[in-house]
C-alpha cells in the first residue's frame, strides 16, 4: 500500500514541483521584464531568473521566452553564473572600496579641520566676495581692498582690513594670500605690498622668518607667475590658479566646475611647469620627454634637477602640505581639479575663455534684445551676453593684454568672418 501510494504520489509531487517551479519562474520572469522596458526577446526562464538575482547593465536585454529547450536553459545558465559571480564579487570590492574611501576622506577633513587656514583676501571686488564666502567656512578669512567693505566682509564672518593699513593685514599670521585684484592693478598692488611683506617676514617674532603661501586667481596666468617669481621674497610659496567659474556660474556651488592651478615655488625651488603638468595629464601643446615622476617628487625649473618632497628641510615639508590644504579647499566643493602649466592654460584659454568674452562683447555692442519669437540658440546667445558683461571691463582688457595668444585669437576670428561672408557672396553669385 505504502508502495503503491508512493507511486502515486512520487508523479504528482514531481509535476507539483514543475508546475511551482513554471510558475515562479514566469512569475520572476514577468515581474522582471515589467522593469525592463528595453527588453529584447532571446534568453530563458532561468536566464532571467539568474539576472534579476545579479542585475547588471546586461540584464535589461534578458526577457522570458516559453520555448526555449532545457538544454538551452541550463547551456545558458552555464554560461552566465560565472560572470554573475564575477559580477558580485566585483561589486563587493567596489562596495569595500568605497568605504575605504569614505574612511580616507573623513581622515583627510578632520586632519584639515584640526587646522584650519588663516587666509588673507587682497581685492574684496566681485570675485573676492565670491571666494571670501566659502572660505569663511573653511578657516578663519582677512580681507583688504582698495575701497571700504567694512559691513560687507562683517555680514559674511569676514574681518576687514584697508588696503591703506598693510602691516595690520599681514600682522593677522596669515598662512595663505589670495590676489584677487584685477589684473591692470595685480602689478602694482604687489610692488606696494612688499616693503610690509618683507618686514612681517624678517620679524623674528612672527611667521617662523617664513612668509605666507602667495595664491594669485587671476584669469590670466603667464602674467602673474612671472610677477610673482620676479618680485616676492624667496621666503614666499607660489601657487597660481584659475578658478574656471564666478559669481554667476558658481552661484549654486562649485560642483564639477574646473579648478586649473600650478605649484609654481616650494621653499625656494621652482617647479618645471611641463614636467608637472606630465604627471597627471597629457599637455598637447608641450614636447618634452616623458619623465617618470611620482606625485611627490619635482624637476627644479632651469637646472633640471629632480627634488623628492622628503628630501630634506622642514620647510619643504611644511610648504607642500600647506599647498594641499588650500587645494583641499577646493576638492572639498567638488571642483574638479586641474593641474595645468601657466603657459599651457593661456593657450587653451585664449581660445575658450577669452573667445567667449569677445564675442559676448562684440554681441552685446549690437544691442540684441529679446523678442517675442526667441530660439533656444538665441537664449544662448543672450545668456552668454549677460554672463560676459557682467564681468567688469577691466577683468575683459586684462584677459586681451595679458595673454600673449589673445590677439591671434581675434585675428583668426576676423579670417573666419571674412571667409564665412565671402562663401555666402560666391554662392549668391552663382546663383544667379
Ligand atoms: P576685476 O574688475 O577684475 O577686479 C576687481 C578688484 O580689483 C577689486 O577688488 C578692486 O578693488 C581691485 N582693483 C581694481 N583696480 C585697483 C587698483 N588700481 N588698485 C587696487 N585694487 C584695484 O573684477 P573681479 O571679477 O572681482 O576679478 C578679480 C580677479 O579675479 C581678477 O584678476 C579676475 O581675473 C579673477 N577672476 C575673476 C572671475 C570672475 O568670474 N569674475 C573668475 C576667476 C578669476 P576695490 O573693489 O577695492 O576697488
Amino acid at each position: 500500500m505504502a508502495a503503491s501510494s508512493s507511486r502515486i504520489i512520487k508523479p504528482s509531487a514531481s509535476l507539483l514541483l514543475q508546475v511551482i517551479f513554471l510558475f515562479l519562474a514566469i512569475a520572476t520572469s514577468c515581474s522582471f521584464t515589467a522593469n525592463n522596458n528595453n527588453n529584447s526577446n532571446s534568453n530563458s526562464i532561468s536566464n532571467s531568473s539568474n539576472q534579476q538575482q545579479h542585475p547588471s547593465k546586461n540584464s535589461s536585454n534578458t526577457t522570458f521566452n516559453m520555448s526555449s529547450s532545457k538544454d538551452d536553459t541550463n547551456s545558458n545558465a552555464n554560461m552566465i553564473q560565472p560572470v554573475a559571480g564575477k559580477i558580485q564579487h566585483l561589486k563587493a570590492k567596489e562596495a569595500a572600496l568605497s568605504r575605504l574611501l569614505a574612511a580616507v576622506r573623513k581622515e583627510k577633513l578632520q586632519a584639515l579641520r584640526s587646522r584650519p587656514l588663516t587666509i588673507g583676501i587682497i581685492g574684496f571686488g566681485r570675485f573676492g566676495q565670491f571666494i571670501a564666502k566659502t572660505f569663511a567656512s573653511h578657516g578663519t578669512v582677512i580681507a583688504t581692498s582698495r575701497s571700504d567693505y567694512t559691513d560687507l566682509a562683517r555680514g559674511m564672518g569676514v574681518e576687514y582690513i584697508p588696503l591703506s593699513d598693510p602691516a595690520r593685514f599681514f600682522d593677522k599670521d596669515l598662512d595663505v594670500i589670495v590676489l584677487a585684484t584685477s589684473i591692470v592693478s595685480f602689478e602694482g598692488t604687489v610692488k606696494s605690498l612688499l616693503p610690509s611683506l618683507r618686514a612681517y617676514i624678517a620679524d623674528s617674532t612672527k611667521g617662523n622668518g617664513r612668509g605666507p603661501l602667495i595664491v594669485d586667481v587671476l584669469s590670466v596666468k603667464d602674467y602673474p607667475r612671472k610677477i610673482l617669481l620676479d618680485l616676492l621674497p624667496q621666503e614666499c610659496d607660489i601657487l597660481c590658479t584659475h578658478p574656471m567659474f564666478g559669481p554667476d556660474s558658481g552661484k549654486n556651488g562649485w560642483h564639477g566646475l574646473n579648478f586649473v592651478y600650478e605649484r609654481t615655488r616650494i621653499d625656494g625651488v621652482v617647479l618645471d611647469q611641463i614636467s608637472e603638468a606630465k604627471k597627471t595629464v597629457p599637455v598637447p601643446h608641450s614636447h618634452v620627454e616623458d619623465i617618470d615622476l611620482d606625485e611627490e617628487s619635482f624637476v627644479e625649473e632651469g637646472s633640471g634637477k629632480v627634488h623628492s618632497v622628503h628630501e630634506h628641510s622642514e620647510a619643504h615639508i611644511e610648504g607642500k602640505d600647506r599647498i594641499e590644504r588650500f587645494l583641499s579647499i577646493w576638492e572639498e566643493e567638488g571642483c574638479r581639479m586641474v593641474p595645468l602649466s601657466c603657459r599651457d592654460h593661456d593657450i587653451y584659454a585664449a581660445n575658450s575663455q577669452f573667445i567667449t568674452h569677445l564675442m559676448g562683447r562684440i554681441l552685446g555692442a549690437q544691442g540684441l534684445e529679446p523678442t517675442p519669437i526667441d530660439t533656444k540658440g538665441f537664449d544662448s546667445v543672450l545668456r552668454v551676453i549677460d554672463s560676459t558683461t557682467a564681468d567688469s571691463f577691466d577683468l575683459f582688457y586684462g584677459l586681451y593684454k595679458y595673454n600673449q595668444n589673445s590677439m591671434d585669437t581675434i585675428l583668426k576670428l576676423r579670417d573666419s568672418m571674412d571667409d564665412v561672408v565671402e562663401q555666402l557672396k560666391k554662392m549668391e553669385l552663382s546663383d544667379k
